[in-house]
């Protein structure tokens, strides 16, 4: 008898651990993971994954990361499903080999060229330092437009690659001389009062493309609902995200004082988040004019609006 209860003492057991390992698949499978930096280029999916979550029962997990080279790694490696990531950087993987669409814009303009208080004109960048996050970004195409305003290459200048973190503290203490970056630490250096703004990106190139939001193959072919419902919400939370709504997440997500999200929110819109055929070949343009790639991905092998 007593060998009796033991034994049913442990197939209970294994019928409990075979359940709660099944609700753990489960609840994976309805969770869409998307990689961010704390940035206010990433507020639109910050306010979709909330949304989605009330909506629709589908959760999305936010997994933040500390700088792009972690977060692309995340994604490259499809440990991730999505990512609100440099466009730049994406392009670069996907003509490596790895598996990823771009579904949507992160955002419209946003970035500024932050130089020094006695730097009046692009010319005065001669022969200065000028920071900027990645060679693969918008930042580092916007630099190169500053530039060609006043006849001027990235030859004429140092250029170095510091984190956005580091970017106002290094432009107050002189260690160089502009920088340009995702938001909000272009503000933050105004708000410090380290520097100024010398052009918005709309002045260098209207219509910019910078962050995108985008989603591995993996997730696209294993879960195409998911993707189409993901995407979709993503646009509408883009599309709802006015000034007032953009502080509001960015307060909660950043942390970040009034002041610089002020400035910073100034700069940058959400709405209409579709990546337009002439809107990226322009970037794919500047990407082979200015040596960031040779042979950047076409927008029908790269870009995905059919959901
Ligand atoms: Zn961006």
């Amino acid at each position: 008898m007593k060998k009796k209860i033991a034994a049913l003492a442990v197939s209970i057991a294994l019928a409990l651990s075979a359940v709660s390992c099944g609700k753990a698949e489960k609840s994976d499978e309805n969770t869409i993971k998307i990689a961010y930096l704390p940035i206010t280029h990433s507020l639109a999916v910050l306010e979709e994954a909330e949304e989605l979550e009330e909506q629709s029962g589908t959760k999305v997990e936010l997994v933040k990361y500390g700088s792009w080279s972690e977060l692309l790694d995340a994604l490259n490696s499809n440990r991730v499903d999505g990512a609100s990531v440099l466009i730049e950087l994406a392009m670069k993987s996907k003509q490596e080999g790895i598996g990823l669409k771009a579904v949507a814009l992160g955002h419209h303009d946003g970035n500024v060229i932050v130089v020094s208080n006695d730097i009046e004109t692009a010319a005065d960048l001669k022969g200065k330092t000028f920071a900027i996050p990645h060679r693969q970004s918008s930042h580092n195409i916007l630099l190169n437009d500053a530039l060609a305003t006043a006849g001027l290459t990235v030859d004429d200048l140092t250029v170095t690659e510091l984190a956005p973190t580091e970017m106002p503290s290094a432009l107050a203490s002189g260690q160089i001389d502009g920088y340009c970056v995702a938001e909000p630490f272009g503000a933050m250096g105004v708000s410090l009062g380290a520097g100024k703004v010398l052009f918005s990106s709309e002045e260098l190139w209207e219509d910019s493309l910078c962050c995108g939001l985008v989603l591995t193959d993996k997730f696209i072919d294993e879960r195409p609902e998911d993707a189409k419902t993901f995407v979709e919400k993503y646009k509408s939370a883009g599309n709802a995200l006015d000034k007032e709504k953009a502080k509001e997440v960015a307060k909660k997500y950043l942390s970040q004082s009034d002041e610089v999200l002020d400035i910073s929110l100034r700069w940058i819109s959400y709405n209409d988040l579709d990546i337009t055929e002439e809107t990226y070949n322009k970037l794919a343009e500047k990407v082979k004019e200015y040596g960031l790639s040779d042979n950047p991905p076409a927008y029908e092998d790269f870009v995905k609006n059919d959901f």
